[in-house]
């Protein structure tokens, strides 16, 4: 037995017990909903893929500072979502939203498309290029996001937040969070070409 064993390959031996043991199953988090707000687009905008920063027909890209948002989204047992959608929208470099309710919706940055969709691939994983979200008055700096399973039955509304930005401590939604759900809604930076990484991994149940 022990000669099988040690022959396998490791991902094999790590694998099999894990799909076994059922207690790992009451372990996969589950990423906290948070409000829509009132600035999802009112209509969806002609150019609505995943690069926010490229929009058709505009002759520059957004400005600001480049951000791949990028992760995994997963089901209630852990298991990857393949054909999962995620949409998102944020505001601009300077904080405006493509929203008519946005007061300052005449200055908004015309490269920057504010609003995304992205579905999942066979493991999972989405991206998006876009930038850091500008601030404005009364929130800390975010990411609105909406995600759903293939099949529509798992849906999550929610924000994404950034580690150690000032505004964190006083805003309205972060503060009120306990530990748990501060580090599911918050990215994971690190380096990419030109920019910054957030890595961002979607629980829904
Ligand atoms: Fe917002």
């Amino acid at each position: 037995m022990r000669l099988i064993r040690t022959a396998l390959p490791r991902r094999v031996l790590l694998a099999a017990p894990a799909l076994l043991t059922l207690p790992a199953l009451a372990q996969v988090p589950r990423t906290p909903a948070q409000m829509e707000g009132p600035y999802y687009p009112r209509a969806i905008p002609a150019d609505a893929d995943a690069d926010l920063l490229q929009v058709a027909g505009q002759p520059r890209p957004a400005r600001g500072q480049p951000l791949l948002l990028e992760g995994v989204v997963r089901g209630p047992d852990g298991a990857a979502l393949p054909g999962a959608r995620i949409e998102i929208w944020q505001a601009d470099h300077a904080g405006i939203y493509l929203h008519p309710g946005d007061s300052r919706l005449a200055q908004r940055d015309a490269g920057f498309q504010g609003f995304g969709r992205a579905v999942a691939d066979g493991a999972g994983r989405y991206a998006f290029r876009t930038i850091r979200p500008g601030l404005y008055a009364g929130r800390t700096r975010h990411i609105h996001l909406r995600a759903a399973s293939a099949d529509g039955r798992l849906n999550l509304t929610s924000q994404i937040y950034f580690p150690n930005d000032p505004g964190n401590e006083s805003d309205p939604l972060f503060r009120r969070m306990n530990a748990e759900a501060r580090a599911l809604l918050t990215a994971r930076i690190s380096p990419w070409d030109g920019g910054e990484r957030a890595g961002f991994d979607i629980f829904l149940a």
